[in-house]
């Protein structure tokens, strides 16, 4: 293998893994990103679930219904800001065309190749590394009603058919792994899945940071690319008012791999779905959640992150803000006291925002572009930490040369022709 010169345009957890991954494989690489620190943008305080059995796209059948039943409630799983957002709205229309069972079973395939493979690659580094980033195991979806457990057959029946261990459960059996649940909120069931997991992503990032860097992978902060120019033996970044020169160019900037792309001709149908979160101290230990769960009914998780308490989701279409809009919040307070009343004071909460770099059909982008030496790891979604060990390694590999460890059919450009 030759050892290349590498750039990589992002330092979240994708970018980070990915830098990790190259410098291992022999190649000289330098991160850029114009943030002081690693993960301060959609890798800060998102749910933490690395749950390769959960990891599945927004468009289960049944789902676009539930949507609709929510446009218009106080608190709600999704939300669509009115705009006139052309990018929107062809990518609503992309996105509902994926909305068929068959479709679903594909793209659920292709998610879940990746993430059980990731899954994988994150315990290697974390036993081999020692890694404490506040983990906890088992992952508890929750089903209020009969109708969430309907919605549920399809990934159910992925379950089963992909040997996955799990265990469906009535409300005694979801109550006897987490015991402080409260009893007056409705529940018809859940549905356990031991082997996945939760997580602090920006701690594990930060800490593969030292790693990478002990490494030799130079992180450059406070440093924008403003533009990538492909050159005959390689590129060029525009960086602030400076130039820097490499063999190859490692796109993972989140959702602004967009704008990076466009000007080099590539489209990618990639759309930013807001998402919010509140962290809280935990109050009352014995009445605090043991590991992750997630209350299927809002779309929003409950994970536990040693000390703290955080309640992650909703869905906020067309919104480019940073703006913490109040129905959001009051969602997450919502969820979070009605499954662990006594375990904290959400109100006083730490909220945050963040942007889920969203493909209509769901699974991430990773591999050459039809630029030479201009690669990309992107378009995770919602399960951006759950794939970026696995994505960060396979893309390692393609550049190297070597075949990845997974077949990656149907993760790669050319799914858009
Ligand atoms: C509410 C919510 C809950 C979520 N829950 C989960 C979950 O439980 N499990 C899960 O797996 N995923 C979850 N996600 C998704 C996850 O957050 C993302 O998929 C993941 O963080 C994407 O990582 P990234 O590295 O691609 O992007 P980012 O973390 O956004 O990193 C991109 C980086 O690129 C930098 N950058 C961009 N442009 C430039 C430029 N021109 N020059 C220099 N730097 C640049 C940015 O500053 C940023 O640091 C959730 C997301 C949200 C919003």
């Amino acid at each position: 293998m030759t050892q290349k010169q590498i750039a990589v345009v992002g330092g979240g957890v994708v970018g980070v893994c990915t830098a990790y991954f190259l410098a291992q494989a022999g190649h000289e690489v330098s991160v850029i990103e114009r943030h002081q620190n690693v993960a301060q943008e959609a890798s800060f305080a998102h749910a933490g679930i690395v749950s390769p059995g959960y990891s599945t796209p927004w468009t289960v059948p049944g789902m676009p219904r539930k949507i609709l039943s929510h446009l218009f409630k106080s608190e709600a799983a999704v939300s669509v800001k009115p705009t006139f957002d052309r990018a929107m709205w062809r990518w609503v229309r992309r996105w509902l065309s994926e909305y068929e069972l068959e479709r679903y079973r594909i793209n659920s395939e292709r998610m879940q190749r990746m993430a059980y493979y990731s899954r994988d690659i994150l315990r290697q580094l974390s036993e081999y590394y020692q890694l404490d980033y506040e983990q906890t195991r088992g992952v508890l979806q929750l089903l209020r009603t009969e109708k969430d457990r309907k919605l549920a057959e399809p990934a159910l029946a992925l379950l089963a058919e992909n040997e996955v261990p799990h265990q469906v459960l009535d409300p005694e059996g979801v109550r006897a792994i987490e015991p402080a649940l409260a009893s007056n909120t409705p529940l018809a069931g859940g549905i356990y899945l031991p082997e996945d997991e939760a997580g602090n992503c920006p701690l594990f990032t930060k800490r593969l940071k030292q790693i990478a860097g002990t490494a030799g992978v130079q992180f450059h902060f406070t440093s924008t690319v403003r533009a990538i120019e492909p050159e005959s033996r390689g590129v060029a970044l525009q960086i602030d008012d400076g130039r820097y020169a490499a063999d190859a160019v490692v796109i993972a900037a989140g959702i602004d791999s967009v704008g990076l792309l466009k000007a080099l001709g590539i489209e990618v149908p990639i759309y930013p779905v807001k998402g919010y979160s509140a962290t809280a101290l935990i109050k009352n230990f014995d009445r605090a959640p043991q590991s992750a769960l997630m209350d299927e009914a809002y779309k929003v998780a409950i994970t536990r992150l040693g000390g703290r308490i955080r309640i992650a989701g909703t869905a906020e279409l067309g919104a480019r803000s940073d703006e913490l809009r109040e129905r959001a919040l009051r969602t997450l307070v919502k969820v979070g006291g009605d499954w662990f009343p006594d375990a904290a004071n959400y109100a006083q909460a730490n909220f945050w925002c963040g942007t889920r770099p969203m493909l209509p059909d769901g699974p991430p982008l990773i591999g050459a572009t039809p630029i030479r030496n201009v690669y990309v790891n992107i378009g995770h979604g919602s399960c951006g930490w759950a794939m970026a060990a696995g994505c960060g390694k396979a893309l390692a590999d393609i550049i190297s040369g070597h075949a990845p460890d997974i077949d990656i059919d149907g993760l790669t450009m050319a799914r858009y022709g």
